[in-house]
């Protein structure tokens, strides 16, 4: 009922509301309600009673002409004939009340107690309870089950599957590469000596700084995360070590005595930290991880390249050392990864921890070059796998083919019939040796190993591929350093004193330095070279004028086989003549006497041992303009200072005319030369089976 009223209450005073003056404020109109109040000018307010189902009539009763008047705003002109008291209400015909129930529910009440007079109807029956829902959770729970199941089953085929192929081992991978000092802001912001690099001409010059500056603090950095270490032996004698390469120690046996690779002992560098606090050297330190980015000349300072950006190391005195890099085929560059993953080259110790254990579990291996690194390689597995097998007999031998492009194996370096004589040591490893051949594309076989395609038509399927087929200078700090390069010999330009900008020097297999015995800038790929540069160069930082000139100088060994030692300028097109030790002709005779009756064939000329014994031990000399510009020792019995003396010789310009002369002063005593004839060279004609003489 009070919501009634109320409800009616709002919506009539909606409508009829009406202002009569700002001084009386609001009236309000009492349809809806039991009192209807109403104000006349004269009298006072007068309570007009609601009669139930009555309509009410407004009183005094409103004149039907008169205009409702309405204030719109407060400043809106009243009429003349304005009453504020005289508001006509509309009428209002209001609904009769429900019969009361208060006697009966009295009468109720005191005979009966509470209660209430309408009886209370019964409350309606419960509907029925919903039917239980579907178990769609016994569901759930058994399709993940057999799916769990179905899992686990196939997991199981997959692991089966893989043990019949052999993959079940557990898969190796090259460790992390791991900088130190770990964070940047522990590298020296300033140095005294700076070595970019940390390899053969990095350490030479070191130890030159040290013999010459007995106080000076040399700080290394290198791109590779371990101590400076020496290369040669990653194609030699680090593939007969029974385990595999150990950062920690990289140990290897040679002539039954252990020997390291790492140049220095970890322990004789400082911490970088303790290194920049020490004021007064002799002090060494080393951050390993670390890539040069640039050198600015002018302002003494190194950038090197951290994670956030660039960390200047400003120096006094800085030699850059970044060596080379192998020079990888092209059908390899643009190979997809499975076909790149079976290919590698040899330059750090990373790529030897890879090789090393890919060619352990490869079954056929191919080298790809005729180098001095891609023979020393063929050579020393051949000889891996013969050792491998008096260990164990019972082992797969591991099938290896050497193939190069020329007739000879170092065919830039060699005359063609000593390249030939040679590439016979190797096949007498058990090498198959492919010349004359070159690899002409690579793809991944179907069983998923790596088929290369020979330039003879035949295509190979292998393991594992080896590819030494030369290398190049690093020079990418060059660009940004705004260093110049040579164009022709490739490196950064330097003069006959290593330096390339003031107190910037360059020394090793990046620099191409000016020879003034010589006239010309030479750029040089060896070990030992590396260290003659490294050693000039740290001595000129320490304040001296010392000129480079130096011969080429390194060399090949393939064990007790053969000892080939380079000094000079050498090349295949060059002019040559060669001193050999023969066997006396009555011996000759025999043997090749005894082969034939032997086996009632003519032998191939190669296995004869005339043919064996003819390259046994000798010498070569090379010639420019009938001087001779170049040695090379065949074989010869190991005379420590043969090279010194080489180089002086050849600095003193000898004729050709003094041969002799030059052999007895190289060692080569007992002698008498032969010269043979560019046919007697050559091998006499093919084999043939069943020959017989009449
Ligand atoms: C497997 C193998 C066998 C070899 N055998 C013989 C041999 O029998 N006889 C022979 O005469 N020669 C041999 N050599 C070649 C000889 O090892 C090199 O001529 C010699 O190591 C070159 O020395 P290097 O100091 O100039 O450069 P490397 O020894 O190559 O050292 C370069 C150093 O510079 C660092 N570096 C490069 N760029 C940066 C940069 N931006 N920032 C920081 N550091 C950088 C590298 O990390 C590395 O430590 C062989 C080489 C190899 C790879």
């Amino acid at each position: 009922m009070g919501t009634l009223r109320y409800y009616s209450t709002l919506r009539n005073f909606n409508n009829i509301l009406a202002v009569s003056n700002q001084n009386l404020g609001l009236v309000m109109t009492g349809a809806g309600h039991y009192k209807n109040y109403s104000k006349n000018k004269d009298t006072c307010c007068k309570d007009t009673f609601q009669a139930e189902g009555r309509s009410v009539e407004n009183w005094p009763k409103g004149d039907s002409t008169m205009q409702i008047w309405r204030c719109d705003g407060p400043q809106q002109p009243q009429p003349i004939n304005y009453d504020p008291y005289k508001i006509r209400s509309p009428e209002v015909v209001v609904p009769p009340l429900p019969p009361s129930n208060a006697k009966p529910m009295l009468e109720c009440a005191r005979t009966k107690g509470p209660c209430s007079v309408k009886p209370v109807a019964d409350p309606p029956p419960c509907p029925p309870p919903p039917p239980p829902p579907f178990p769609w959770i016994y569901v759930w729970g058994l399709a993940s089950f057999f799916g769990l199941m179905g899992l686990i089953y196939k997991l199981y085929l997959w692991n089966e599957a893989r043990i019949k192929l052999g993959e079940n081992v557990p898969v190796w991978r090259p460790r992390r590469m791991i900088k130190r000092p770990f964070h940047h802001k522990d590298l020296p912001p300033c140095v005294q000596y700076l070595i970019i690099g940390a390899g053969a001409a990095a350490w030479a010059a070191y130890r030159s700084i040290i013999e010459h500056d007995k106080k000076a603090k040399v700080f290394f950095i290198s791109k590779e995360d371990c101590l400076p270490y020496d290369r040669p032996p990653m194609s030699k004698h680090m593939w007969w070590n029974p385990d595999p390469p150990d950062i920690d120690k990289l140990n290897y046996m040679q002539n039954w005595k252990q020997k390291t690779m790492y140049l220095s002992e970890c322990h004789k560098f400082m911490d970088p930290v303790k290194f920049y606090r020490t004021e007064t050297g002799p002090a060494v330190s080393i951050a390993t991880g670390w890539c040069v980015q640039r050198v600015d000349a002018d302002y003494h300072v190194a950038w090197v390249k951290t994670l956030c950006g660039e960390q200047p190391i400003y120096y006094e005195r800085c030699l850059l050392a970044p060596g080379s890099k192998p020079k990888q085929l092209s059908m390899f560059k643009s190979a997809p990864k499975p076909v790149r993953d079976r290919v590698c080259t040899l330059r750090t110790i990373r790529d030897l921890e890879i090789a090393y254990r890919s060619v352990k579990a490869a079954k056929h291996v191919v080298i790809i070059g005729g180098g001095s690194l891609g023979c020393e390689l063929a050579w020393h597995l051949g000889r891996m796998n013969k050792m491998e097998k008096e260990v164990d007999p019972e082992k797969q031998p591991l099938e290896i083919v050497h193939i190069y492009k020329d007739k000879g194996i170092m065919a830039g370096v060699l005359p063609e019939y000593l390249g030939e004589w040679a590439a016979e040591k190797i096949k007498n490893e058990g090498v198959t040796v492919k010349p004359k051949t070159q690899v002409y594309d690579a793809f991944q076989s179907p069983d998923g190993r790596l088929e290369l395609t020979l330039s003879d038509g035949s295509s190979l399927v292998t393991d594992y591929a080896f590819v030494a087929v030369g290398a190049e200078p690093r020079v990418e700090l060059a660009e940004p350093s705004e260093l110049e390069l040579d164009d022709v010999n490739g490196g950064f330009l330097v003069n006959t004193e290593l330096e390339a900008r003031t107190h910037l020097y360059v020394a090793g297999d990046a620099a191409s330095f000016y020879s003034q015995w010589k006239d010309t800038r030479l750029r040089l790929e060896h070990y030992l070279n590396a260290q003659e540069l490294g050693h000039v160069a740290g001595s000129n930082m320490t304040g001296y004028w010392q000129a480079c000139n130096i011969e080429p100088h390194f060399w090949l060994r393939f064990e007790d086989e053969l000892q080939v030692e380079v000094v000079g300028e050498v090349g295949a097109c060059m002019p040559t003549i060669g001193i050999f030790k023969q066997c006396t002709t009555e011996e000759m005779a025999k043997k090749t006497q005894a082969v034939e009756s032997a086996s009632g064939e003519r032998p191939c000329y190669k296995k004869t041992d005339e043919y064996k014994n003819r390259y046994k031990r000798g010498m070569l000399m090379y010639l420019r303009d009938e001087t001779v510009v170049g040695f090379v020792f065949w074989n010869m019995p190991p005379i420590e200072d043969r090279s010194a003396v080489a180089t002086e010789i050849l600095r003193a310009k000898p004729s050709y005319k003094d041969i002799d002369l030059l052999a007895e002063l190289l060692g080569f005593v007992d002698t008498k030369c032969v010269y043979m004839k560019e046919e007697e060279l050559v091998e006499p004609g093919p084999c043939i089976k069943n020959w017989r003489t009449f």
